[in-house]
């Protein structure tokens, strides 16, 4: 706990220890678990690190990365204390979840788990046999973090500490699967690399090679079905009908674009000039402000709040002690706030 919460707050061993006033040698044992910690280091863990004392003697496990961020870390240039800081930072916010759910019964969850070779080998077939099971209709995904959280998986939504990285997603033994989508990026492309991430979820258990790939043809399956888009894509020829599909399947124009082209709806030489105008038109940095749409509040986490706070009576500082955190950070990650006569005790309090 000691190692999350220093990760988390994206410090090194060294740095912490200089803030502790102690040596590195004593923090790493201290972290392994060969040097015990007294009272006093404990105090100065909490300061230091922002999370009460109750935080730091958590039994809860650790998981280290799972399949989906094996390959960021394997292939991407982020910086690894950065991708640290943001898995101790998604197992801090598993522990909520966990926690969360303890007094909740929550639906079971209904998120398949399917076998891309049972399926000829097919990330797109696996996509289609999941729109079924969750029996979407046909056409455009409405709202894919509602698809998610509907069929029992649970969305964060936070800035990260990189902005490299635009989702992970987490199934570990007990809970129901975890999305984290990075706030920092558009509206449209959170949706899609949600859907890459339900990709890995339903058919990545274990790595394989080539899974990079399928959770990418199953999110372009299961936003832009080929059978329900055909009709739109087919015959496509200039920038402006592209943009006119945009706020309707809620995908990006250089999705759509690619979609096209890769299920051979229009002429190679068709998509190299529409490539070359959507650069043009300075599209692949930014596409235009008016196609933007809002973004997709996840609210399963927020519903699970409500439930402790109106149905189960916890006030914040209950809140606080159950998740083991300040009632400053509770309000600032979950925009947890004390009611109007909680306040006017706190201010008594005080
Ligand atoms: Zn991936």
């Amino acid at each position: 706990m000691v190692t999350v919460a220093r990760e988390a707050r994206g410090l090194t061993q060294s740095e912490l220890a200089k803030r502790l006033e102690i040596s590195q040698g004593l923090l790493s044992k201290v972290e392994a678990g060969l040097s015990p910690i007294n009272p006093a280091l404990l105090q100065g863990l909490s300061r230091e690190l922002g999370y009460p004392m109750e935080f730091f003697v958590q039994a809860d496990p650790v998981y280290g990365p799972s399949t989906s961020e094996f390959f960021h870390r394997k292939k991407s240039s982020t910086p690894a204390k950065l991708l640290s800081q943001l898995h101790a930072q998604i197992n801090i916010r598993r522990i909520h979840a966990d926690r969360l759910l303890r007094s909740a019964d929550p639906e079971e969850c209904r998120i398949p788990r399917y076998d891309p070779d049972d399926f000829n080998g097919s990330a797109a077939e696996v996509a289609r046999a999941v729109r079924a099971a969750f029996q979407l209709p046909r056409g455009p995904v409405k709202n894919v973090v509602d698809v998610i959280e509907d069929a029992g998986g649970i969305v964060f939504r936070w800035r990260f500490p990189t902005r490299q990285v635009d989702a992970v997603s987490w199934w570990v033994p007990g809970l129901p699967p975890i999305f984290v989508v990075n706030a920092d990026i558009p509206a449209d492309r959170a949706r899609y690399t949600l859907c890459h991430e339900l990709g890995h979820v339903v058919m990545h258990q274990t790595l394989r090679p080539g899974m990079e790939d399928e959770a990418d043809v199953f999110a372009a399956e299961f936003l832009m079905p080929a059978l329900d888009i055909a009709p739109y894509l087919q015959g496509l020829d200039s920038l402006q009908k592209l943009t006119t599909l945009k706020p309707y399947w809620k995908v990006s124009l250089q999705a759509l674009l690619k979609r096209a082209a890769d299920l051979n709806f229009i002429p190679e030489g068709r998509s190299r000039y529409l490539w070359i105008q959507l650069t043009k038109a300075g599209y692949r940095i930014r596409e235009p402000p008016e196609l933007d749409f809002p973004h997709e509040q996840p609210t399963a986490i927020s519903e699970l709040f409500e439930l402790h706070r109106d149905e189960l009576n916890y006030s914040v500082e209950q809140l606080s002690k159950l998740l083991t955190m300040y009632p400053e950070d509770l309000q600032q990650e979950y925009g947890v706030k004390p009611s109007p006569d909680e306040r006017v005790q706190l201010r008594r309090v005080k």
